[in-house]
């Protein structure tokens, strides 16, 4: 038996891809129901790979995440829109790190990459101010919600059973598997399973922690980094086609606030990058001023009173405040004495759009434990 420890958009997808071929596949979820937490408080942008380093498993699972979703979106029926992105430079001495840039993004495999100058941009986004920026055609946004009940619905189709408000509170090392303790409205069960793959998301590291593993030791700790939405006024919308970025800041790896779309079309800003220690929606209506300045030198016609606070996610990061890049871990945890487990930790964006990838890739251990 396969029990999936979460219902986001990677435990959805993993267990569509892990399903069948006899198997009995679990998934069990905490909540009432799928993908209340980092899977539908997210931009729902379709990345293209340029941000991250080359040959990391972000970079990689996002390239080809994105091709997967692109073709699963018109295969079933998924809203989404490929919009494309420009990603800007606003002062000439921007110029070099965009050109880094869009180095990494062609090493990393992203097609259709250009670099623009000032008179293109203002051809494509008359309403944007740029000396130049990066073109990235495969850029999108998809219904978040959508794909992930297309995942579900495909897990179930292969027999998968996925159980809410049951949440796993203790797993013990059995000689060939796992006890899972889990706690539901009835009380506190366990069942047995041969491999749990956890996709916890933002408590993906208690949940490893719980498997006996020390997530300070093993760098599985992880920050929470709080991303904040404001909506546009109606008067402004329409007035850009395109996502437009800044360049990403990198004391947090953030991408900086830009514009983002929903799958109506309806634009917003954000999120911002803020480290916080606890799990916490609210919007701050006082960032106001903190989201203008972010986009008044590449989006002018945003004025101050076009901002209202909208929502926020919180990013499972596993860099925190000030430190180098961390990527995605994907581990199975055979070598430590865990075998059968798989911990999914710091999947924070581009999670969305590697989800796919990041379920083959799964799938790919799975298969070789089964
Ligand atoms: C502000 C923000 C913007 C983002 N923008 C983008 C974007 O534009 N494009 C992109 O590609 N990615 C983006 N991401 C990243 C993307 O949203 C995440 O990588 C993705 O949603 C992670 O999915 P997940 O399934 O791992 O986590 P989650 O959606 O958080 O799901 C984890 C699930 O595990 C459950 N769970 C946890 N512990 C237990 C337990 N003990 N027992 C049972 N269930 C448990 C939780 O209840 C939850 O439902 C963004 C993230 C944020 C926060």
């Amino acid at each position: 038996m396969i029990t999936i420890i979460g219902a986001g958009v990677i435990g959805l997808a993993v267990a569509a891809r892990v399903a069948g071929k006899g198997r009995e596949v679990y998934i069990l979820e905490k909540n009432e129901t799928f993908g209340l937490e980092s899977s539908s408080r997210n931009s729902e942008t379709i990345h293209a790979g340029i941000h991250w380093p080359e040959g990391s498993l972000m970079a990689e699972t996002c390239v080809a995440g994105n091709a997967m979703l692109y073709e699963l979106c018109e295969k079933h029926g998924i809203v989404c829109r490929k919009t494309g992105k420009l990603m800007v430079a606003t002062i000439d001495e921007e110029v070099g790190r965009l050109e880094e840039l869009l180095d990494q993004g062609r090493r990393n495999g992203v097609k259709g990459l250009e670099l623009l100058p000032r008179k293109k941009v203002k051809e494509l986004e008359p309403n944007v101010e740029a000396v130049a920026a990066i073109s990235s055609p495969s850029t999108g946004t998809v219904d978040s919600h959508a794909l992930m009940r297309y995942f579900l619905n495909g897990a179930k189709e292969k027999g998968a059973e996925i159980a809410y408000k049951s949440k796993v509170v203790g797993i013990e090392k059995l000689p060939d598997g796992y006890d899972l303790v889990i706690e539901d409205s009835t009380g506190t069960s366990s069942v047995r399973t041969g491999v749990v793959i956890n996709c916890g998301g933002l408590h993906a590291d208690e949940v490893a922690q719980l498997a006996g593993i020390d997530i300070d030791e093993a760098g599985y700790r992880l920050h929470y980094c709080k991303g904040e939405y404001f909506s546009v006024s109606s008067s402004k919308q329409g007035l850009v086609k395109r996502l437009i970025y800044p360049l990403p800041d990198p004391a947090t790896g953030g991408k900086g606030i830009h514009n983002v779309f929903d799958v109506d079309g309806r634009m917003r800003l954000g999120p911002s990058a803020q480290y916080v220690d606890e799990i916490d929606y609210s919007v701050d209506e006082s960032n106001k001023g903190v989201f203008h300045d972010s986009v008044k030198a590449f989006l002018p016609f945003i004025e101050y009173d076009d901002l209202e606070p909208e929502m926020a996610g919180i990013r499972p990061k596993l860099q925190g405040p000030g430190e180098d890049f961390r990527d995605f871990v994907i581990s199975h945890e055979g070598d430590r004495g865990l075998p059968g487990l798989i911990n999914l930790i710091g999947i924070e964006s581009p999670g969305l759009t590697s989800a796919p990838a990041i379920a083959n890739y799964v799938a790919a251990m799975v298969d070789k434990l089964l």
